[in-house]
């Protein structure tokens, strides 16, 4: 990469700066800062300082650029150019920068929008730059309908950064801090994927309509030599991976590191960590040039959560921490009493946080996709823990019971007077089982599926903190003796949500017997088990409070999140009927046919009539009569799920009847794999996509 090339492609904070006007300028950044009101007689001047900066770089259309509930991203074209009397006019002011109409009527609204009202409008979200792709300005925006609901996934995350920002800062003021005006969310978003054969991916139905396998046994060789993680680059994988290096670098996206994860072929990104806002946006952008760029290097790219049973499937480790706008991280510990203090609290607002919205945190992470990989025993459980490590836990446990800390010096800590003993970032935290970890200076939450949206996870967790950070903000601003307050809050909230607190192997068996029973820990299993809690009176009453969604917005969610879940099991129930019923059954029948006359010629010329053919016949018509049977069925139940009144019906269906008639007919087709020559099943298996040709 040269310089030339990072950002070349963004209108980034230094190209607004060369552009604009300083008096523009200034009152653009401070609405990017501050989030005051921008001036809409500027809008015309930024406007076309945007669009000849754009056209410079080849773009001759623009468009706002919005991410609809459905997961992805849209866009609507429009030609900066329009025949005038005096020739080519731009047509691009301050009105087509700020807002733009859009026919919503094609995108998810959960009910919110009737389609006799059908428009949307998307509302330029100056705090994401803008950049060039594809010879298009993109224009990030929020889309909401005209009653003013949000209908996208960035107008509550907005609304989460604020939340939390004027929480935060009321905390802040109590430490006496009077010059941070606002504290931002920062994530950075570990992205997981695979990448397997173009022809191979072509040849399998499964693949192309559902993004995973639905059947398929395990290779002779799975991860269990680790040899795949950080192992070296397969040529063609490399030549991939500085192509979409490259690319991301022009929209200004960092990519850091780049690395074999431990399944084979897998692979995973990490960006550089930036604004939940801007690290939402890049992490859409970074999915979408990695599926656009596989094919040229003869790849597809499969964001899916498990696209392979019996090897770890892909998540997205959601790294997230808060930075005030005068630089520094609350979640780093500091160096003066006052500050581990202040350390200590933010720490337990988000232990609080991850306990009392134990449900949310889990809900913004469903699909069906994802419910495929958490607590498959290789991802972490569906229940959630914080993993802080040793040294932490025994300094919160000091503090809680005012007993003396075993650390270097043994003696009783009290906030605010003492300093912490320094604690080492605790090794363990490579402990990568734990769904939501503290590893030094951020959290990261590793139940995010890697196809999410990081938005729904990072709203969950502004909310959830911002929640706990209000009450301590009233607790604290009424007592009169501050340090006091503040050393028995910290000790009450640690002795009331310890419980969330688990340094142990979160893929043991005995941790779920352990969280569930005796911790009384939420085990939420499937999508339709905890995207009804959305609408629960506990949540709605928070998100409402600090203004994230409203009711009417939450009830649009669940409905569409469950009816997302039931569409997609229902494509993969009707893939997987398909595939038995028309693809493998007859190549089977033909083996087992072909067996038949080879035991018949072998009776006629050696006798005898248990022959090895006349056996292996046998057994792949049984299994034939199986799969009929399980296909038959399978197909029938999909058929009849459209039949129940409302979506969580539907979706409860899909989780008791679909998706175990699923794995019934997944038995005798992978069964019958084993028995079958490899050149006369249908499609490619499991050691070819994975091991394959690269
Ligand atoms: P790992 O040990 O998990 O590989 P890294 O330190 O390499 O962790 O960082 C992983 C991701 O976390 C990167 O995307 C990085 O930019 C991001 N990250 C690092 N520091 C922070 C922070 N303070 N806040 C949010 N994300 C961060
Ligand atoms: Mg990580």
């Amino acid at each position: 990469m040269t310089s030339d090339t990072f950002g070349s492609m963004v209108f980034s904070d230094s190209v607004m700066r060369q552009r604009l006007t300083p008096e523009v300028y200034a009152s653009l950044r401070s609405t990017v800062e501050q989030g005051a009101k921008l001036d809409l007689s500027l809008a015309d001047a930024i406007a076309s300082a945007m669009a000849a900066w754009a056209i410079e770089r080849g773009a001759t259309h623009f468009t706002h650029w919005f991410q609809p509930l459905n997961g992805v991203t849209a866009e609507k074209h429009d030609c900066f150019f329009l025949p005038g009397q005096e020739g080519v006019l731009t047509a691009f002011s301050g009105k087509e920068l700020i807002v733009g109409e859009s026919d919503a009527s094609s995108f998810p609204s959960g009910g919110l929008r009737a389609t006799f009202e059908a428009r949307g409008y998307t509302a330029w979200d100056p705090t994401s730059p803008a950049f060039v792709k594809d010879h298009t300005l993109y224009i990030p925006t929020a889309f909401c309908a005209w009653g003013g609901q949000a209908l996208d996934k960035k107008t509550p995350l907005l609304r989460s950064m604020e939340a939390l920002s004027r929480q935060a800062v009321r905390v802040l003021r109590l430490f006496g801090n009077t010059a941070v005006r606002t504290v931002r969310p920062m994530a950075g978003a570990e992205q997981e994927y695979f990448l397997v054969d173009r022809e191979d991916w072509a040849r399998r139905e499964d693949l192309m309509m559902a993004g995973r396998t639905l059947f398929g046994v395990k290779a002779p060789k799975g991860q269990e030599m680790d040899d795949h993680y950080y192992g070296p680059i397969k040529p063609r994988v490399a030549a991939y991976m500085a192509d979409l290096d490259e690319e991301l670098w022009k929209l200004g996206i960092l990519a850091k590191t780049e690395h074999n994860e431990a399944a084979p072929s897998q692979h995973e990104l990490a960006p550089y960590f930036t604004t939940a806002n801007i690290a939402t946006d890049q992490n859409q952008l970074i999915m979408e040039v990695m599926q656009r760029l596989a094919p040229k290097h003869g790849f597809v790219c499969l964001l899916h959560e498990k696209p392979f049973a019996g090897v770890n499937g892909s998540g997205k480790h959601n790294n997230w921490s808060l930075q005030t706008d005068t630089g520094a991280n609350l979640l780093s510990p500091g160096d003066t009493p006052y500050e581990n203090a202040q350390f200590l609290l933010f720490l337990c607002a988000v232990l609080q946080a991850v306990d009392d919205y134990q449900d949310l945190l889990r809900l913004s992470v469903a699909t069906a996709g994802n419910d495929e990989r958490l607590g498959g025993g290789e991802a972490p459980p569906a229940v959630i823990s914080v993993f802080i490590g040793s040294e932490l836990s025994s300094i919160l446990q000091s503090i809680e019971q005012d007993t003396p800390y075993a650390g270097s010096q043994r003696r009783t800590l009290r906030l605010g007077v003492d300093v912490l003993p320094k604690f080492t970032r605790d090794t363990t935290d490579r402990n990568r089982t734990s769904p939501f970890a503290f590893t030094g200076n951020k959290f990261e939450f590793r139940m995010v599926g890697s196809s999410n949206s990081i938005a729904c996870a990072n709203i969950m967790l502004n909310a959830a903190v911002a929640e706990s950070l209000r009450q301590y903000a009233q607790e604290l601003e009424e007592a009169e003796d501050f340090p006091t307050a503040l050393h028995q809050l910290i000790q009450r909230v640690y002795r009331e949500h310890k419980r969330i607190v688990f340094n142990g192997n979160g893929y043991d068996e005995s941790w779920l017997r352990e969280a569930v029973g005796n911790r009384g820990l939420l085990n939420l299993r499937t999508t339709a088990d905890c995207m009804p809690l959305l609408i629960s009176p506990k949540n709605v009453a928070m998100l409402t409070s600090h203004g994230i969604f409203t009711e009417t917005e939450l009830r649009a969610r669940c409905e569409i999140m469950l009816d997302n879940y039931v569409k997609t099991v229902l494509i993969e129930a009707r893939t997987m009927a398909d595939m038995a019923l028309r693809q493998i059954l007859p190549a089977v029948e033909g083996r087992a046919d072909s067996l038949c006359q080879m035991a018949f010629h072998r009776q006629s010329i050696c006798g005898g009539e248990d022959s090895r053919q006349a056996r292996e016949a046998k057994a792949l018509f049984a299994l034939c009569d199986q799969m009929e049977e399980a296909g038959e069925k399978l197909r029938a139940c999909a058929e009849t799920v459209g039949d129940l009144p409302d979506t969580l019906a539907r979706a409860e269906r899909v989780r008791d009847t679909v998706l175990p008639g699923m794995r019934a007919l997944r038995e005798p087709v992978d069964q019958a794999e084993t028995l079958m020559p490899e050149g006369e099943w249908p499609f490619p298996g499991y050691r070819r996509l994975m091991f394959g040709t690269k």
